[in-house]
């Protein structure tokens, strides 16, 4: 079947091919490990991830890199601001190298509490340097750069096809740009391929280069790595809407520039998770979420979120609230349910995959990978009158790309409406603080023969 992805470079739904058949190459840009993930972060993630499990469904074998941004990235994206890895390392008074590796093995615990699916090469900044050097040395050869006092730039005027995945103006742009401007850049849109450490002071993370001690621009990683790992020419490029306009522009630009070929031939952005009431969310704001502090503190499964997450299409801006985690709650434990009364059904008939039921959910997670249709597909199929074992095959099948761990439900934990329903009050209790409450519903709850044990991650319920 047809899979058709949602394409920002020609700003269109177009049917994916991949340059090589059957196998994919896919580059998702990674986190800058300064600071824990907010959720916002981690929603972009869990888009990718249904992009991959999406390809992988469709049969695709899937080569996917993400890189781990320890080094280079200013807090403004155009080259201005502070090095975001020396004002953590600042912060927590630790070296820019322990605040990366703490980050980073953070963030690897996020994506595995959110089950996505670990990249084949993860890959650290810190660990390509001389692909990024040889890289740069590439484009001076080609009259691509210039020398400022503070490093090497990219001459964006000299490459014609710049705002090809932006769409932007260029010239409202520069007239934009113009505040901020480094006087010493040629167009305000030319970026730093490689930054000279300060003369008076040096540098946690600096190496030497044909140019001098110093650091490599942000932008240039992503090139130089999934050039690495996946070629010059590569299918499938990911991260937030935000990288649009600078860090994919640059990305494309200069490794055009250095290759003369097409770098990837899908561009996919995933909109933001904002805060309920317009806010956006930021590490820069100092306002965000974590998957700890929002969920696993809580006592709230993160997998609910991954769950909140398929209810708004990737390309339109997510609202989180409280109202949304509750409703997301609620159907992922139906959902569970749903699932568990379909395996405490006759489990020793052999079980087959429902093909309309299939293709319909194909169908939808093919267009661009609708995910709140596809939801609509699973309740159709699971309200159908086909058989239990039929709708346990397919929901398990389906759960490929869900990523909803609908396996690992054992028919021990289905527990009876009323034990559930105290449950439910327990875990309200327990939110709101009510202690008194809390004591009481347990002790209602063992009553029915059953014992609660509280656990980080919530709360577990089982037959005495
Ligand atoms: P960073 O660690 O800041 O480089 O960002 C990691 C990923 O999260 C990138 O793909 C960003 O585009 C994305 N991102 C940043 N903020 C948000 C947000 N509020 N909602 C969704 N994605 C975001
Ligand atoms: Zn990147």
């Amino acid at each position: 079947m047809k899979l058709n992805l949602y394409n920002s470079l020609k700003r269109n739904k177009q049917e994916f091919k991949p340059i090589k058949t059957g196998a994919v190459g896919l580059y998702t840009c990674g986190p800058t490990v300064y600071n824990f993930a907010h959720i916002g972060n981690l929603r972009t993630y869990i888009f990718e991830d249904i992009l991959k499990r999406v390809l992988i469904y469709n049969d695709y074998t899937v080569r996917h890199v993400m890189n781990i941004t320890d080094v280079g990235h200013l807090t403004g994206d155009r080259d201005m601001g502070e090095d975001k890895m020396e004002k953590g390392a600042a912060r927590e008074g630790k070296s820019a190298w322990d605040i990366a590796d703490f980050y980073a093995r953070a963030f690897k615990k996020d994506i595995a509490d959110l089950n996505i699916l670990e990249p084949d090469i993860w890959v650290k900044a810190t660990d390509t340097i001389p692909e990024q050097i040889d890289l740069v040395k590439a484009l001076e050869k080609k009259g691509f750069t210039y020398r400022t006092a503070d490093g090497i730039y990219f001459d964006t005027s000299k490459f014609k096809a710049y705002t090809k995945l932006s769409h932007q103006n260029l010239e409202a742009l520069q007239e934009g740009a113009r505040v901020e401007r480094n006087p010493e850049k040629r167009n305000p849109t030319d970026f730093a391929l490689w930054k000279l450490s300060p003369p008076s002071s040096s540098r946690q993370m600096e190496w030497d280069s044909p140019w001098g001690v110093g650091f490599p621009g942000w932008h240039l990683e992503c090139s130089a790595m999934s050039m690495k790992f996946l070629g010059d020419q590569q299918d499938i490029h990911c991260g937030g809407t935000d990288h649009i306009d600078v860090h994919h522009t640059n990305e494309i630009a200069q490794s055009e520039a250095a290759t003369g070929k097409p770098f990837f031939n899908f561009w996919m952005h995933g909109a933001f998770l904002i805060i309920q009431g317009g806010k956006k969310m930021a590490k820069s704001e100092g306002n965000f979420l974590t998957l700890e502090n929002a969920f696993l503190n809580n006592s709230i499964n993160p997998l609910v979120f991954r769950f909140a997450s398929f209810l708004t299409h990737y390309r339109k801006p997510m609202e989180y609230g409280d109202e949304g985690v509750e409703a997301a709650r609620n159907g992922l434990r139906h959902l569970q349910n749903q699932v568990r009364q379909l395996s405490a059904a006759d489990a020793e008939v052999s079980d087959f995959i429902h093909i309309d039921f299939k293709n319909k959910f194909l169908e939808t997670i093919n267009d661009d990978l609708n995910m709140p249709r596809a939801m609509a597909v699973i309740q159709e199929m699971l309200k159908s009158d086909i058989r239990d074992t039929e709708k346990r095959a397919t929901i398990l099948d389906f759960d490929r790309v869900l990523g909803l761990k609908l396996d690992q439900l054992d028919k021990e934990r289905a527990l009876p409406d009323a034990v559930q329903k105290l449950v439910d009050a327990r875990i309200k209790a327990r939110e709101a603080k009510d202690f008194a409450a809390s004591d009481e519903l347990r002790a209602e709850i063992e009553m029915l023969g059953y014992q609660v044990q509280d656990a980080k991650d919530g709360m577990k319920v089982v037959k005495k």
